[in-house]
């Protein structure tokens, strides 16, 4: 099942205890459910300016690269309860000089769906073809200005050109490959109108998901104006033409409503504490795995997580608000 489906299965799910007892049967059954998120390289060849790229401090410590000789032992330890294998969450992955063998690894254990993030500066045919062929299926790339000029300021070092140059590239291999395009863009109060020129820029590309979402505060950044008082009147404008126009173009628009936008939480992510599993190379999701001595499933085993998640679901439902957190927080269009 493709992962918006899934993400569409858990909305429609609306009492907690029965995401829980879902979660629990996939767990004791030796089902797939965790969302592996890699960093595989802890580094970015741009400085956009909503990025704690651009906060100094942030930097200094943010250094690594994941062994390439430990790639089987993560496939070995954690792809075979793989739904989905998201490589490249908050750092950019074409720096990396072996996703071939992340994306061939994940393929080995028939993780279903296998997606690469990317500021879509440095994407090439060649090695793009080369992931793609080996099972890469979606492509995420982010974008924080629809204008030539919003994006290179906001996307410092960014190129407008190479961007849409890259999505020229994928939208071809499409056409040869089961291949997903989706844009993600983060909005603020700069660059928020420009959404409703998003389909003349970007309508001739073969995108299949646009996911808009606002700006959160990631550290000290360049960029630092968070309020989103000037959206808020002509939100729901904005976002019923984009909405309009993701369907004439066959688009899935992922979008917080009015509501939503001021929230940051939703009741949709609390299963991500069993489903989540960060991993980079100074980052492991629990301190208890014991990297290259465990599997997932002698942690699991270990530290209990089949009564865990039993336990959460018959606990009150103010400890399992606590769990919330802005992942999911959106309507799919
Ligand atoms: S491309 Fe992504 S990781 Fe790199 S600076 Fe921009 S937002 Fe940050």
């Amino acid at each position: 099942m493709n992962t918006y489906k899934l993400i569409k299965l858990n909305k429609s799910i609306k009492n907690f205890r029965l995401k829980f007892l879902g979660l629990f049967l996939l767990h004791i059954l030796k089902r797939r459910y965790l969302a592996i998120h890699f960093d595989p390289v802890n580094a970015c060849n741009l400085r956009c300016k909503m990025c704690y790229f651009t906060d100094k401090g942030y930097v200094k410590k943010l250094k690594g690269i994941f062994p390439q000789d430990e790639i089987e032992y993560l496939g070995e330890a954690f792809f075979k309860r793989a739904l989905k294998l998201q490589i490249g969450c908050g750092t950019e992955q074409t720096l990396y000089k072996n996703i071939s063998k992340i994306v061939e690894t994940a393929s080995k254990y028939n993780v279903p769906n296998i997606s690469l993030t990317t500021n879509a500066n440095l994407l090439e045919m060649e090695k793009l073809e080369d992931w793609v062929s080996k099972g890469l299926s979606e492509i995420i790339i982010s974008l924080h200005g629809v204008r030539k000029e919003t994006y290179e300021t906001t996307m410092a070092k960014g190129d407008f050109e190479k961007f849409k140059n890259s999505l020229s590239i994928i939208s071809s291999l499409k056409k040869r490959y089961p291949l997903s395009l989706r844009v993600n863009y983060t909005f603020n109060e700069d660059n928020f109108s420009e959404l409703s020129e998003f389909y003349n820029t970007f309508g001739k590309y073969d995108i299949d998901v646009l996911q808009i979402r606002p700006i959160i505060k990631l550290g000290n950044t360049e960029y630092n104006n968070f309020s989103l008082k000037k959206i808020t009147p002509i939100y729901n404008e904005v976002l019923q033409g984009l909405i309009d126009d993701s369907k004439k173009h066959k688009v899935m628009l992922l979008a917080h409503n009015i509501h939503q936008i001021n929230k940051r939480s939703s009741m949709d992510s609390v299963i991500n504490k069993y489903v989540y599993c960060y991993i980079s190379p100074s980052d492991l999701f629990d301190k208890k795995f014991n990297w290259k001595e465990d599997t997932y499933e002698t942690y699991a085993k270990r530290v209990s997580i089949g009564k865990q998640i039993i336990r959460d679901a018959i606990s009150s439902r103010s400890k399992i608000l606590s769990y919330q957190n802005d992942k999911l927080n959106y309507e799919i269009n």
